[in-house]
């Protein structure tokens, strides 16, 4: 057995189980009464000893305050019971002796006080600082986490979540950035405006998923290819790409076949086999003097290009071109304020019978009066008003227009000429047109047999059953219906024994053959196509009309084919309504 473990120098006397018991209650005390009883012993014998110690020494004291603090006796209930217990009974307990006595009790109190309150101090500034720690751990991880989802919303915010390409945010900042870099007016930059071709039909075909990977195998080709340039995917099927510095069209030109290359490389998706193609609008331009919005209208403007020339090719933007476009776009958007004012009028042609030369019908041609330009034929608002929709007021103020002026021309000698309109694609998929026919020739009084619509090959073979259904339903109350530019589209006979068609009208370019020279090979062949196309439309009850026939020639050819109406030149011009009246009366 060896010593017993260190213990008090003096077990716990009757001074220090009064000061146990008079600072216990105080504060929150993490030791058992008898280690408390034996702490306060120790500190007892210090004091003791400081009271009785020669030269006196204050620093004891600031010691016991001190460890009274470190074991938490720390709070100023605490100190003030332990001064308390001190003044009045350490002496007298432990029957101390020593030369003034009261004097070094006031001053040793007093470096108990201190030692106490500094030590109290410390160990707050060190809960400050312990505190002050964990809020600056706790905000430096916050703003790490913040960090972390700022990178991740900014990625998201700025990348197409499909393709992980960027998206056309970025593509605008990026491109923002390179214009308006610092020195680099002079220079060049060009963008791709990428769509492909047709995707509408695999996505309708195959399924969106399908489509989606079709989408994905693309991006990643793209950027595969065209390492180095930004590639961001902007809209369903479109790109476009970047190319920050150039030395001229052709380095744009070089990126576009790249990148038409990367594309129309089969794909198998699905077990697909998938060949699609792409259409490009090509900018490139000096850096000084351009905006990101006017650099992406330009090269969207240049895609439609690209598309309308069949696709699988790119274009490169042309200003002059684009204006030209652009002022026929401002006379279509002018469309309804003409007719507002009344600016449009019709001329009528005559259709001519090749038997006896009597006036069966006539053609309404729509005119423009516009208060700057002139007189303006269809052809340079009609294409545009069907593209933008407009054409569907304009078509119907036409057809109205029609009935209410060949309702006047009856009742004179001869039988009265029907009316010829002209119906666009959409006025015949519209679902109300039926009603509107009806509703008009009620109105004007107009005989549904003195009426007849003209509609190109293109509407009829629309793959939606419900403009047959309409023009069945028209035909049927009496309406005449009319095959325009006939052998300009399909050609196909076939498929016009289930159509309700009256009529075909022969376009002017199998007529133009029948002025050459008798021996020609062009002509004779032109010849036996038309005569052919008579005895197939005969042969389906259907009568034919030639246009274009300028010359007494080509009327007595086609009078010989067996041909049974014919319009042209050779038989009247284009005319206001009161010619026609003329001639009827
Ligand atoms: P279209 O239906 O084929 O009309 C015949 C066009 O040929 C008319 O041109 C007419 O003036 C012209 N023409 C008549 N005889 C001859 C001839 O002997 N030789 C030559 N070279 N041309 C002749 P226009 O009036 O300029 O009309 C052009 C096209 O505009 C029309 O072609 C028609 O597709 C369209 N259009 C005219 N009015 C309307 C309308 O009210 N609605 C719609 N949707 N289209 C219309
Ligand atoms: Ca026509
Ligand atoms: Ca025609």
């Amino acid at each position: 057995m060896g010593e017993p473990p260190p213990a008090p120098r003096t077990r716990p006397g009757t001074f220090a189980r009064a000061w146990a018991k008079a600072v216990s209650g105080t504060s929150y005390l993490p030791m058992p009464q008898a280690q408390l009883e034996a702490l306060l012993q120790r500190l007892t014998d210090q004091l003791a000893g400081a009271l009785q110690a020669e030269p006196f020494d204050l620093r004891p004291g600031h010691r016991v305050g001190a460890e009274l603090v470190a074991n938490h006796i720390a709070s100023a209930e605490g100190l003030g019971r332990t001064v308390e217990v001190v003044q009045l009974r350490l002496v007298r307990d432990l029957g101390l002796v020593a030369d003034d006595v009261e004097d070094r009790m006031a001053r040793l109190l007093a470096a108990v006080a201190t030692g106490y309150a500094r030590a109290l101090r410390d160990r707050t500034l060190d809960e400050q600082e312990s505190i002050r720690r964990a809020v600056m751990a706790a905000r430096t991880q916050a703003e790490r986490a913040l960090r972390a989802s700022e990178a991740r919303f900014r990625h998201q915010a700025t990348h197409d979540s499909l393709t992980e390409l960027p998206n056309r945010a970025l593509f605008t900042e990026r491109l923002t950035a390179a214009l308006n870099e610092p020195g680099r007016g002079a220079e060049r930059l060009g963008l791709c405006f990428l769509d492909l071709d047709r995707f509408k039909v695999v996505n309708d075909s195959l399924g969106h998923q399908v489509g989606d990977r079709l989408l994905t195998m693309v991006s990643s080709r793209l950027r595969r290819a065209l390492d180095g340039h930004l590639v961001a995917r902007i809209g369903g099927d479109e790109f476009v790409v970047l190319v920050e510095r150039t030395g001229g069209t052709a380095d744009v030109v070089a990126v576009a076949d790249t990148a038409l290359a990367a594309v129309c490389e089969p794909a198998l998706v699905d077990g697909h086999e998938l060949c699609v193609t792409a259409s490009i609008g090509i900018v490139e331009q000096q850096v000084a003097g351009t905006t990101p919005g006017d650099l992406m209208r330009a090269a969207d403007a240049t895609l439609h290009w690209a598309k309308a020339a069949g696709g699988a090719r790119w274009e490169v933007y042309d200003a002059d071109r684009n204006g030209r476009e652009r002022a026929r776009y401002a006379l279509s958007a002018a469309i309804p304020a003409a007719l507002d004012r009344g600016e449009f009028y019709l001329e009528y042609q005559p259709l001519t019978s090749l038997r006896d030369g009597r006036l069966l019908g006539v053609e309404a041609l729509v005119r423009w009066r516009h208060p700057e330009l002139g007189v303006l034929r269809p052809d340079s608002f009609i294409g545009l008003a069907e593209e933008t929709g407009l054409i569907v007021p304009l078509g119907g103020w036409v057809l109205a227009e029609a009935c209410r002026e060949a309702e006047r021309w009856s009742g004179r000698g001869a039988p009265a000429p029907f009316v010829s309109v002209n119906l666009a694609v959409r006025q015949v998929h519209r679902p109300d047109l039926v009603q509107e026919v009806r509703a008009l020739l009620k109105r004007t009084g107009l005989p549904p047999e003195r009426l007849q619509l003209e509609i190109t090959e293109s509407t009829m073979m629309s793959t939606t059953e419900e403009p047959v259904k309409a023009l069945r339903v028209l035909a049927d109350l009496g309406v005449r219906i009319a095959i325009d530019d006939f052998g300009t589209g399909y050609s196909n006979l076939a498929y016009l024994r289930d159509l309700p068609v009256t009529e075909l009208k022969v376009a002017g370019e199998f007529v133009a053959g029948l002025r050459a020279p008798a021996a020609e090979p062009t002509r004779r062949t032109d010849e036996r196509i038309l005569a052919s196309l008579v005895s197939l439309a005969h042969a389906l009850d259907l009568t034919v009309t030639a246009e274009g026939v300028e010359t007494a020639g080509q009327a007595e050819r086609l009078r010989a084919i067996g041909c049974d109406a014919g319009q042209g030149w050779h038989f009247g011009r284009p005319a206001p309504a009161e010619r026609i009246l003329e001639r009827i009366g």
